[in-house]
Formats: structure tokens, sequence, C-alpha cells
């Protein structure tokens, strides 16, 4: 397992914490899914494309950062063990990246702080809610093998706060 090199510029008089070029704020679960609920809720727009489309942008531009600054990590493998340390590091829960490739495939987050903290705050839900990992992977994984940052599209499939065990995610070339 790869150790991840994790680095916090923090800017006193701008009182901004970066974690390799991304500003990071640490908020807990209620903060989190009530913001997600919130821009669920209008049917007048795409939230899942936000939702997904804004985590694949910060992990793509994260872990490209990073790669930047190590570049003794080259394999796409070794890549993605890192990115899937830096998720659980960030305090996202746990991701399995490992049967991922150029052309996609499936991942697994065992722990998913979404779906955890979805259940805990508003009960089950009836459709997937892990819209930031599943971005999270597409980023990651783009990032991983040099690819453009819209090449994949993540789709959760089924998910621990719809009944499922774990959440389970399907990743393919646009
Ligand atoms: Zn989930």
């Amino acid at each position: 397992m790869p150790l991840l090199d994790f680095k916090v510029d923090f800017d006193l008089e701008m009182a901004v914490a970066q974690v390799y070029g991304q500003p990071m704020v640490f908020h807990c679960h209620h903060y989190n899914t009530f913001l997600q609920q919130t821009i669920e809720d209008p049917s007048y727009v795409d939230s899942t494309a936000i939702l997904t489309d804004a985590a694949a942008e910060v992990a793509f531009e994260q872990m490209t950062e990073y790669y930047l600054a190590h570049p003794e990590v080259v394999a796409p493998q070794q890549r993605l063990a890192i990115a899937a340390e830096m998720f659980k590091t960030c305090g996202f829960g746990t991701v399995d990246l490992a049967q991922l490739g150029d052309q996609g495939g499936t991942a697994v987050a065992p722990h998913s702080h979404y779906a955890l903290g979805w259940t805990s705050k508003f009960g089950p839900r009836e459709t997937p809610g892990c819209y930031f990992v599943a971005g999270y992977i597409a980023g990651a994984l783009a990032a991983a093998y040099g690819r453009p940052l819209d090449m994949y599209r993540s789709t959760e499939t089924s998910c621990a706060a719809a009944g499922a065990d774990c959440c389970n995610f399907s990743v393919e070339v646009k």
C-alpha cells in the first residue's frame, strides 16, 4: 500500500486550507447531507450532474496536482491506491478502486460518509445517494490515467443508504 503524502497548506491571512490546490472545508455529515438534499430537492435542476461533476472536478484537479508533485507515482494502479487513501484521509470513508482500468470497470465503497451520514440523519433513501463518491471515482480514474476530466461516467448501482450491503459503482467511457 503506497503511503499518502497528505499536505495541508494553510493560508493564515485568508484562513483557507488547501490540499494539493483544492480548498478544503471539513464538515460533518449534518452539513454535507443537508447541502446534498438542498441540491436534490428542486426538480428543475440536474442535481446528479451538479453533484457528480463537481466531485469529479475536485478529485481530478487535486490528484493531478498530487502526481505532478510526486512523479515517482506513475503506475495507474498505484495512483488509484493513493487516490483511495486521499479519499479516506479526507473523511469520506473507504473506497476500493483496484478493479478499475483504462476502460472503466467497477468500484466499491464499503464505508461511505454520504451513505452512513444520510441514513443517520434522514433514514433510508429510495435511490442511491453517493453522488460525491461517484464523481470522485470518475475524476480520480481520469487523473490516474492522464485522461481528460470528462472521460468517464460513474454511476452508483447500489447504495448502503438504499438498503444494499455497501455502495457499488459502475464506470464507463462516455
Ligand atoms: Zn452509496
